[in-house]
């Protein structure tokens, strides 16, 4: 006998006892999202290599070790998206969306990056990604956050997650930084991991992000980007900082906060959680304003974010997630013997057409009148219609209630649909 062929390590099946927390985290989106200006976006998984070469940047932990990189039938190196924003960067400038335009996009998907797969890190994960063009000032930002922090309060987590922030400044403060950090590093480079040290001269400000333990320290007393930003992006910052004050919206600045990703500037931040161990940011994202000319296009400002879907569903289920609603079957249509099967079958149709919010569900794979009840019971549905042979003599069915404990009752065939829609108005 063969073994059984496993899941590809670090991407996960989602079953249909978890589908019911993705659908209503889903819901809120779509809800949220409209009311905010948003408007959906579809990407495609695969794109150019390049393009996420030129975008996240080719000294990142992404580019240099966690891309599912291949080369297709035509010899092109493809690669499956580790995030969202290039795409949908290279949609907007291939369909002339961005320049001198306002766009507020959103998408959702599945993301693929090769990394140690642990609680909360998953080689195929799935982000809703949200990306704004052509606004230049800090209101954009101000409302993305705002947004954010709505769609978590939404969905009962405001108490579970703080806001960090920090400015990035442009790209021309960071040069003059950047020295500053070459030269502090080169001074400890016994304290440097690996990767540290090869990224020294490459791309200083990564070791910032490092997820080393033991560089902590290291990374805490080096010189901080928030002394030395430009003022244009001081000021952005202060004006971002009073809208949120204005909204009330609690916030820590946090100046080691640098993102993983080369095309930030200015503004960034993150939702961060205490409560689902090392993998704690839930949402994260912040200002890009020369990605759109490094991927070729004509300049436009831009800001957005990314929400990390599996450690949202990791948090409502450790809430208790009473606010995700299953959704059974209401109706368990029990048919016993060869006749009231035909019947049945037919009954069933008949209702879903007269009633297109019903959701019904047939016993297929005949049983015995109790095994069949016993399903209809672990069904979770409201009620169970029972068709036998004796039902079948009269053109009736009987209607037992399964959970409200009331009396059994018969109907005509003529009535059961009249019935079921007064009854329905009494169920979710
Ligand atoms: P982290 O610091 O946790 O590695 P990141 O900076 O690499 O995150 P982003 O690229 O900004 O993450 O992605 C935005 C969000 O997507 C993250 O905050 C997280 O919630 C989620 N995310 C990122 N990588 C993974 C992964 N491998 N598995 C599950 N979720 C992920
Ligand atoms: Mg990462």
């Amino acid at each position: 006998m063969s073994k059984h062929i496993q899941a590809v390590r670090g991407m996960n099946d989602i079953l249909p006892e978890q589908t019911p927390c993705w659908q209503y985290l889903e819901s809120v989106w779509r809800e949220i999202l409209p009311a905010y200006g948003y408007r959906e976006i579809r990407l495609p998984v695969l794109e150019k290599t390049e393009l996420f070469k030129r975008s996240i940047g080719e000294v990142t932990d992404i580019v240099e070790k966690e891309m599912y990189t291949f080369t297709d039938r035509n010899g092109d190196s493809l690669t499956l998206r580790p995030e969202g924003t290039a795409g949908c960067v290279r949609a907007g400038i291939e369909h002339g969306l961005l320049y001198n335009q306002i766009q507020r996009l959103w998408y959702q998907g599945p993301m693929f990056r090769h990394e140690r797969p642990q609680k909360g890190r998953y080689r195929q994960f799935h982000q809703v990604g949200v990306e704004a063009f052509g606004m230049a000032g800090p209101d954009i930002d101000a409302e993305l956050i705002l947004m954010s922090a709505r769609m978590l309060q939404r969905i009962g987590l405001a108490d579970s997650v703080v806001l960090q922030i920090n400015s990035l400044g442009t790209a021309e403060a960071r040069a003059s930084y950047r020295d500053l950090l070459v030269s502090y590093f080169s001074g400890h480079l016994e304290q440097l991991d690996e990767d540290s040290r090869r990224r020294l001269h490459s791309n200083p400000l990564r070791i910032l992000d490092s997820k080393h333990p033991q560089m902590r320290a290291l990374v805490e007393q080096a010189p901080r980007l928030s002394e030395h930003l430009d003022s244009e992006s001081r000021e952005h910052f202060q004006r971002l900082l009073a809208y949120l004050d204005d909204a009330g919206v609690g916030y820590q600045i946090n100046p080691r906060l640098v993102r993983g990703l080369d095309y930030y500037s200015k503004t960034v931040f993150e939702w961060v959680t205490d409560r689902l161990g090392a993998q704690g940011t839930v949402c994260a994202g912040g200002r890009f304003d020369s990605l759109v000319t490094q991927l070729g296009g004509k300049p436009a400002p831009a800001a957005g974010f990314a929400i990390g879907m599996e450690r949202l569903v990791a948090l409502l289920m450790d809430t208790g997630g009473e606010q995700v609603n299953a959704v059974g079957p209401q109706v368990y249509l029990v048919v016993v013997g060869e006749a009231a099967e035909r019947r049945g079958m037919q009954i069933a149709e008949q209702l879903r057409e007269t009633l297109p919010k019903l959701r019904l569900q047939l016993n297929c794979g005949g049983g015995s009148f109790k095994s069949q009840l016993k399903r209809a019971d672990r069904s979770g549905a409201e009620l169970a219609l029972i068709l036998g042979d004796n039902e079948l003599a009269q053109g009736s069915v009987i209607v037992k209630p399964l959970r409200s404990g009331g009396e059994q009752l018969t109907l005509g065939y003529e009535q059961i649909s009249g019935y079921l829609e007064t009854e329905l108005l009494r169920y979710r």
